[in-house]
């Protein structure tokens, strides 16, 4: 039986941490790290994360600032506020919550905003570095996975890793950030031929597909890393993962359940960069 690696605690620590180093940042440069959010419209699942979040910046003693527009909101609107929090010395970091209304171009919203204060990691400017090795932020959802193969003692180096994904967000950062990590990269996607073929090789697998239980135990090699970082909500509303998580833990040597895994530890990374963010 695989153990299960437990994202609820660690990304408590890793709040734990940042608080700690936020007073300390306090106390000694006279510096709290500000984060602002912008949400647009009223999507539910947004204005859950968004409320999460602010709740973490004040959990960790930071200064927590938001926007809230009404989703007939034009781009020029948008880009007045984001330029406004360019400047403010009060505010590190500045995220804009996705998905836009359909009148807003989310890539120019995105590069509108400092990569220095692009605690997403999404900027081009940080994305492209990724590729040479010196970006200001990482995409938060990838630097939770590594920051739990790390906290549970997983090596990165030499392993054969496959990857079910290939977004902006999740899968393409993460495999540029596992390979400067010195893995064997595979990124596979919904054109890949014998998908099972190659998540059998994996020694680490990571499943970034949003497709419900996709990864079914015959698809798994024997003890291999398993992370799950699907978030899918059924028909009968529970939350279910990309991994069959019954079969896949009875193979697998570690797994993340859904919920419990992935999920809490992007928040924890968004005040990571948030706090580095206030350092730069
Ligand atoms: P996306 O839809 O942008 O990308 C999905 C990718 O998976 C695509 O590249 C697609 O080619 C691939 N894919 C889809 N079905 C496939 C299949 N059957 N076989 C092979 N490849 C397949 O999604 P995303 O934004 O990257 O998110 C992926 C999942 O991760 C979603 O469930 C999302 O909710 C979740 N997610 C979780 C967190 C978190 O834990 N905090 C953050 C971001 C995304």
């Amino acid at each position: 039986m695989a153990i299960i690696i437990d994202g609820k605690k660690i990304s408590q620590d890793v709040r734990n941490e940042i608080k700690e180093k936020a007073l300390h940042l306090k106390e000694v440069r006279g510096i709290i790290p500000g984060l602002a959010v912008i949400l647009v419209g009223d999507d539910s699942a947004s204005e859950i994360y968004v409320k999460r979040k602010e709740n973490a910046c004040r959990e960790a003693g930071f200064l927590s600032k938001e926007f809230r527009l009404p989703a007939d909101t034009d781009e020029k609107e948008i880009f007045d506020i984001i330029y406004k929090l360019n400047r403010d010395e009060t505010i590190h970091g500045i995220l804009v919550q996705l998905p836009l209304p359909k009148q807003i171009n989310p890539e120019s919203v995105i590069e509108a905003v400092d990569p220095k204060k692009d605690v997403d990691g999404f900027h081009p400017y940080n994305l492209g570095h990724l590729f040479t090795g010196d970006a200001f932020h990482n995409s938060c959802t990838p630097s939770g996975i590594l920051e739990l193969l790390d906290r549970y003692g997983i090596e990165i180096k030499g392993k054969e890793t496959v990857i079910v994904g290939r977004s902006n967000i999740v899968g393409k950062p993460l495999a540029m950030m596992l390979l400067k990590r010195h893995a064997t990269i595979t990124i596979c996607h919904t054109r890949t031929k014998n998908l099972s073929e190659v998540t059998k090789r994996a020694e680490i697998l990571i499943a970034a597909a949003g497709s419900p239980e996709m990864i079914k135990g015959n698809m798994v090699r024997q003890d291999a890393v398993v992370i799950d970082v699907g978030i899918n909500r059924l028909g009968n509303g529970k939350l279910a993962g990309d991994v069959a998580f019954s079969e896949v833990s009875k193979k697998a040597s570690y797994i993340t359940p859904v919920p419990g895994g992935v999920g809490p530890m992007t928040i924890a990374m968004l005040l990571m960069n948030t706090l580095n963010a206030a350092l730069i």
